[in-house]
């Protein structure tokens, strides 16, 4: 069932309608104005702000998310979804963890303990929660709202390590990740991740010099994000991004997009605008999409390139029909993509098994290197990809 049908199911006041960012009712761009909610949260502290919104006025009981978990946890996992029934808990899970988490444990929660409760998560979690309510009367009438996370991809746990060798800790000994450090000072799309030790120390390290810190090449890419072709979680009532975008990509502070779908989430939005709690100006969805391009590329144009390459022996539906027509670059961006994605983890494992960190490390810069010629032509290898493949043309991802 694609995402544009349930979403005409449960949206049917939300008559906007478009290709990248599915029903709507509103849009907007702007951050949380009230309290240390843009503060504490990766971007504008919108998520956070909505999910303390809908405690305060009594709407839910409990918002399930993703919080940091001790390091004495035996199976050493860093985060997990959990429920949190106040604000202070809410607000203490603020961040977003590019760490593979699961559902089932709060699902169980919400089964047994009734109450009204709000899910957060990234596109493809929001849709099997919708697909799971469609089934399940018990957590239909308890899941009463779904905020989503615009999602590029998820990455590995493996991440967390290679960050971890490359600010020269040992994997085991970190207890906790800060994926994206806030400084004012510096534009938000400037990533720095800390790593705290249990010894208490930190380490940090901006994304940029982390031979696996760059996004869009898909290092510890989870596998399935190949073939998803939802950016903006278009089956949440509520859905929040980053304005990549300027002047908001270089505002520090941190900026949200957000897509509203549910007329009661537009009401408490609309209000909190009048109260000047939120600072929210209206966009139209062209506006969006223009924040989540390379995003949405990589999920249209690409997602139908790897669609009509695919040797799966089922091939997903999906919403883009499969086609190889593409000039020759982006073919091979695409192709150098999932490569990375492909080979990153193994590298890792092998180098791990090896104790030899330097065999992913190296490994990792060369892909790296490669991918930055071909795709905005850096380097001998980009003059080189230019001068065989299309000279007049030097464009990015
Ligand atoms: C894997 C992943 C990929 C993303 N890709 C993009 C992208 O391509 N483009 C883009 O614009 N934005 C992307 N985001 C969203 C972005 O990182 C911010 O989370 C978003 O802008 C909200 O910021 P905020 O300050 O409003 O949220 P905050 O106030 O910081 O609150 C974030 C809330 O989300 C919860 N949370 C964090 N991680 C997860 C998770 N993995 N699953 C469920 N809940 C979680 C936290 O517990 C917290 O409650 C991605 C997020 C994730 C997790």
């Amino acid at each position: 069932m694609s995402e544009d049908r349930i979403a005409a199911e449960l949206y049917p006041e939300a008559r906007r309608w478009d290709a990248s960012v599915g029903s709507f009712l509103s849009a907007y761009v702007g951050h949380a104005t009230e309290g240390e909610f843009r503060t504490r949260g990766s971007s504008g502290g919108l998520v956070s702000w909505v999910a303390a919104e809908l405690l305060r006025r009594g709407l839910i009981d409990g918002v399930a998310h993703v919080v940091p978990r001790s390091c004495e946890e035996d199976d050493g996992r860093l985060f997990a979804y959990a429920i949190s029934r106040t604000e202070a808990e809410l607000q203490g899970g603020a961040k977003s963890r590019y760490y593979p988490v699961e559902l089932s444990q709060v699902l169980r929660e919400m089964r047994k303990v009734p109450g009204r409760y709000a899910v957060i998560g990234i596109p493809c979690f929001i849709k099997a929660v919708q697909l799971l309510r469609r089934e399940d009367t018990i957590l239909r009438e308890r899941i009463a709202f779904t905020l989503g996370l615009f999602c590029g991809h998820m990455k590995s746990a493996q991440m967390v390590d290679s960050f971890a060798w490359q600010m020269g800790a040992a994997p085991a000994d970190v207890a906790a990740i800060d994926y994206r450090l806030k400084d004012e000072r510096r534009p938000a799309n400037w990533y720095t991740a800390q790593i705290t030790l249990r010894d208490g120390s930190t380490r940090r390290k901006d994304w940029w010099h982390l031979a696996d810190g760059d996004w869009g090449a898909g290092f510890f890419m989870n596998p399935a994000c190949n073939f998803c072709d939802d950016v903006t979680a278009e089956t949440a009532d509520i859905a929040m991004g980053d304005a990549w975008l300027e002047p908001y990509s270089s505002d520090g502070r941190g900026t949200n997009v957000v897509v509203v779908r549910s007329p009661i989430v537009q009401e408490i939005v609309a209000e909190a605008r009048a109260d000047g709690r939120l600072s929210l100006d209206p966009v139209d969805a062209d506006f969006i999409a223009r924040t989540q391009a390379a995003g949405l590329r990589q999920r249209r144009e690409g997602l139908s390139y790897r669609l009509a390459r695919s040797k799966l022996a089922v091939r997903p539906k999906k919403r883009v029909a499969p086609s190889l027509r593409l000039p020759r670059r982006r073919k091979l961006i695409y192709r150098m993509r999932m490569a990375i994605s492909r080979w990153s983890p193994r590298l890792f494992r092998l180098a791990r098994l090896l104790r030899w960190p330097a065999l992913y490390t190296q490994g990792a810069r060369m892909a790296l290197s490669s991918y930055h010629g071909l795709a905005y032509s850096r380097g001998i290898l980009g003059n080189l990809v230019d001068l065989w493949l299309d000279p007049a043309r030097r464009d990015g991802d």
